[in-house]
């Protein structure tokens, strides 16, 4: 008996439902030298990141996916760009092992950072000093002297491309993400980017005057001062205003907030946040404040517990950050 074209559709329909959720087609040599497991480790504006276990040492990496469509017309740079990358070695900043290629995708191996991100484990703890925040902020700007030494900007530095390595107490901070954004992004998509977080971007990057070191030095200064706070020194209810913020460079160290914080930290924070690109503190500059300096000695004079209010501060950011990943994904 033959069948009918119509019982042919329904069958098809039929197995098309029955089928698995289409899995990656990761390429061969990345199979042989890697087993990718099915934990997803995080999803970020281009990449999917899923953790990956080396065959024959064991030892398990992070495998960043880019899908080709996010670095369409720029192709050309991707080996360039990741021949320097592939070079960077440092405790402070998430190494890349690997590079490999399909049809639709780049797949890059990485080191693993099993801490999480740096907010969430600081909403975690239960205690935490200026002096616990001195030394954070002191390996965010290791690593970023160390690119800045080798000429990479990173111009995407945030709080979720700050990694703790494991999630030991006295786990490194390390910076991830970095030199990409040269090639996954447009410099006009920084202002149309809904999702991002264009609260720690430098105001000479929103002018599209500047791209140089300074404005990672900025945005460690937006880090720094939520670090202290718990809230961010630049903002607006809209992307609009947020912007208009930025750009007007004030911003203010509320007392409620701050009457317990260090006259050098917020000296700190003010050579930072220094609208001059040219007259901002450089990385090396920075390592060398007092207010770094001291955060390997002892402690000099009482400390508060920074840890609940900045708890509260941070925990109503997580939502809302949460609430737009929700969007985007639904969108
Ligand atoms: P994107 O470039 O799309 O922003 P990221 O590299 O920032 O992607 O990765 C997205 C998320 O995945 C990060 O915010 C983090 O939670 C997680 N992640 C990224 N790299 C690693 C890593 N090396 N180890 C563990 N988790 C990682
Ligand atoms: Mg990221």
């Amino acid at each position: 008996m033959k069948t009918s074209p119509f019982v042919k559709r329904i069958l098809a329909l039929f197995k098309k439902t029955q089928e698995k959720p289409e899995t990656p087609q990761y390429p061969s040599d990345l199979l042989q030298q890697y087993k990718v497991t099915k934990r997803t480790l995080g999803v970020g504006s281009f990449a999917v990141v899923k953790e990956c276990i080396h065959r024959t040492s064991g030892q398990p990496f992070a495998l960043k996916i880019i899908l080709k469509k996010a670095i369409a017309g720029k192709e050309h740079m991707l080996d360039s760009e990741l021949d320097i990358l592939k070079q960077v070695r440092h405790p402070n900043i998430v190494s890349m092992h690997g590079l490999y290629e399909s049809k639709d995708a780049v797949y890059i191996v990485t080191d693993l950072a099993g801490g999480g991100e740096l907010f969430q484990q600081l909403l975690n703890k239960g205690n935490y000093t200026e002096k616990d925040a001195a030394q954070l902020v002191r390996q965010i700007l290791e690593g970023l002297a160390y690119l800045h030494e080798h000429d990479i900007v990173h111009r995407d530095l945030k709080p979720e491309n700050l990694l703790f390595h494991t999630p030991a107490d006295n786990a490194n901070l390390m910076i991830t993400d970095f030199g990409l954004s040269k090639i996954l992004k447009n410099h006009d998509d920084i202002l149309t980017t809904a999702c991002g977080t264009p609260g720690y971007v430098a105001p000479e990057v929103l002018k599209q005057k500047g791209y140089g070191k300074p404005v990672d030095l900025w945005s460690v200064g937006v880090i720094m001062f939520t670090l202290l706070s718990g809230y961010t020194p630049f903002w607006g209810e809209d992307q609009a205003t947020l912007f208009e913020c930025i750009l007007s460079g004030r911003y203010e160290f509320d007392d409620a907030y701050w009457s317990e914080i260090s006259p050098a930290a917020k000296n700190l924070v003010d050579r930072l946040l220094t609208y001059n690109p040219s007259q901002r503190i450089t990385a090396e500059e920075a390592l060398q404040h007092r207010w770094i300096r001291n955060a390997t000695g002892k402690e000099t004079r009482p400390t508060m517990n920074l840890a609940p209010h900045v708890r509260r501060g941070l925990s109503s950011q997580q939502s809302i950050r949460s609430v737009m990943t929700t969007l985007t994904a639904f969108n």
